[in-house]
């Protein structure tokens, strides 16, 4: 099976120092983490910026500048830089940081309720930042929170506004999204072009059994403290804790670990 690529998502938007003081919030945090997970095993960075002083989701480019230039000087994983909209929803908001010219961001193809608020993707939006990706020559990964994103994603192919082969990450078990159940899990990967890449990002408690099930169906995963806080029970976690444990689940299970290098050629970028 081909080696697993492990995606560590260390910020998001939510989680404080309040929650848990293992969050990566300042730009030479995220650095640091992503200095420790490459060492652990991962081999994508996803990346969202913070304000430093109230720790609320930023939109500010020169926090994103410094998080990406750090990152790229001592580190050789892939930046992915997320264009969630938790910071602010306007598309210039979330477009500006593509011009850092990632390898990698994310591109959420559909609208989807979190737990109290509701996370809205036009068709015009999603069509914009997906054309600036291809301008800048950015792989989408394309965040499909329901199945009817991997429909949308395939119109832009139809489009020629993203190019395959595609990329996707599936949020699952997050309250207003598709359920965490593993007949979910194999309808998503059935839904997708065959010459596709997928990972999962299961939220909360459903972080690890979704990645045992990827892991096995011969899909990526992604864990970090963006979408769990969590190791067990009652137990926090930090980032780099969880990508030890998905390099040894992984290596119980018979399959090899993928390095940033090896990543790249899955996923088509070199
Ligand atoms: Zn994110």
């Amino acid at each position: 099976m081909e080696k697993l690529i492990i995606t560590i998502a260390p910020t998001g938007s939510v989680p404080t120092k309040k929650n848990t003081p293992h969050v990566s919030i300042r730009p030479d945090e995220i650095i640091q983490t992503g200095i420790l997970c490459e060492k652990a095993g991962a081999s994508i960075i996803h990346i969202h910026a913070r304000n430093p002083v109230d720790e609320t989701a930023s939109t500010r480019f020169s926090i994103f500048k410094e998080i990406y230039q750090g990152l790229k000087q001592e580190t050789n994983l892939i930046l992915q830089i997320s264009t969630g909209g938790r910071a602010g929803m306007a598309y210039e908001q979330r477009s500006e940081r593509l011009s850092l010219k990632p390898e990698m961001a994310s591109l959420t193809t559909g609208s989807v309720n979190f737990p109290s608020s509701v996370y809205a993707n036009s068709p015009d939006l999603i069509n914009s930042l997906a054309l600036d990706m291809k301008t800048h020559g950015i792989k989408p990964e394309i965040e499909v929170f329901d199945v009817s994103m991997i429909q949308n994603a395939l119109d832009l192919v139809e489009k020629d506004v993203i190019q395959t082969p595609l990329h996707f990450d599936f949020v699952m078990g997050l309250k207003g999204a598709i359920p965490a159940t593993i007949e979910n899990l194999v309808h998503l990967k059935n839904s997708i072009p065959h010459d596709s890449t997928w990972t999962v990002a299961g939220i909360g408690a459903f972080q690890l059994p979704m990645c045992v099930h990827a892991i096995a169906m011969g899909g990526h995963v992604r864990v970090g403290l963006e979408d769990c806080i969590y190791f067990s029970k009652g137990k926090l976690a930090s980032n780099q804790q969880f990508v030890d444990r998905i390099v040894q689940t992984s290596e119980i299970m018979g399959r090899k670990i993928a390095t940033p290098d090896e990543a790249r050629k899955i996923l088509g970028l070199i």
